[in-house]
């Protein structure tokens, strides 16, 4: 599956919003956002143009897509499922990228980001309602039960689980059991509680032109 591999600090100070794609390295001083805060590149401190509506709206959508981890073809295609479905298609859109397995089990405080969040999804190290499911892209739906794997309970990636829980704020369409590697999904996603402002019409009429 193809992903960015390039510095994740990079796409924070371009975007000039701290898309929170490291853990707790965000929360901490060492954040390149708060120490650069300006485009990345030699001229990145000259850089003062007016963005015209298009470069507001295509900037919007990088930021989303890049909020998710996703390359851009399965970004559209993301987009496109959503346009297909009923409802206000920034917020379905929204709604199914809050929905993917990778970003709920960063949600739950298994991954201190999506980025590792994906990997030990591929990696076989989640059930969901007692069967292993390993597709990052995977759309949680109301009721689903997400736990880590019985054979992956005791390795070291999850032994900061509880411990990281302690310190996030759970979005209110999740919830887990306390003192156990288990959660669950209890409502659909919320797209007001977003943690980094979206302004999700942009990105619609960005695919829309
Ligand atoms: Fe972005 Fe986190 Fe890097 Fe700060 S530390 S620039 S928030 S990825």
């Amino acid at each position: 599956m193809a992903r960015y591999r390039g510095a994740a600090c990079r796409l924070c100070r371009r975007e000039g919003i701290k898309l929170f794609l490291k853990g707790e390295r965000c929360l901490s001083a060492k954040c390149a956002l708060d120490r650069k805060a300006y485009p990345p590149g030699m001229h990145g401190l000259n850089r003062r143009r007016k963005e015209s509506e298009y470069g507001i709206q295509l900037r919007e959508k990088q930021k989303v897509r890049r909020i998710y981890g996703l390359m851009e073809k399965q970004f559209r295609n993301t987009y496109d499922k959503a346009a297909r479905k009923t409802g206000i298609t920034g917020e379905v859109f929204l709604q199914m990228l809050e929905k993917r397995l990778d970003n709920v089990v960063h949600r739950l405080g298994f991954a201190p980001s999506r980025n590792f969040a994906r990997q030990l999804v591929s990696h076989k190290h989640f059930l969901i309602n007692g069967k292993v499911v390993n597709l990052p892209s995977y759309q949680v739906k109301k009721g689903d039960v997400i736990e880590v794997n019985k054979k992956s309970k005791e390795k070291k990636v999850f032994a900061g689980t509880l411990d990281r829980r302690a310190s996030l704020e759970l979005a209110s369409w999740l919830s887990w059991s306390e003192g156990e590697l288990k959660g669950e999904v209890i409502d659909d996603p919320m797209v007001q509680e977003k943690k980094i402002p979206v302004e999700e019409h942009l990105i619609v009429e960005f695919y829309s032109k």
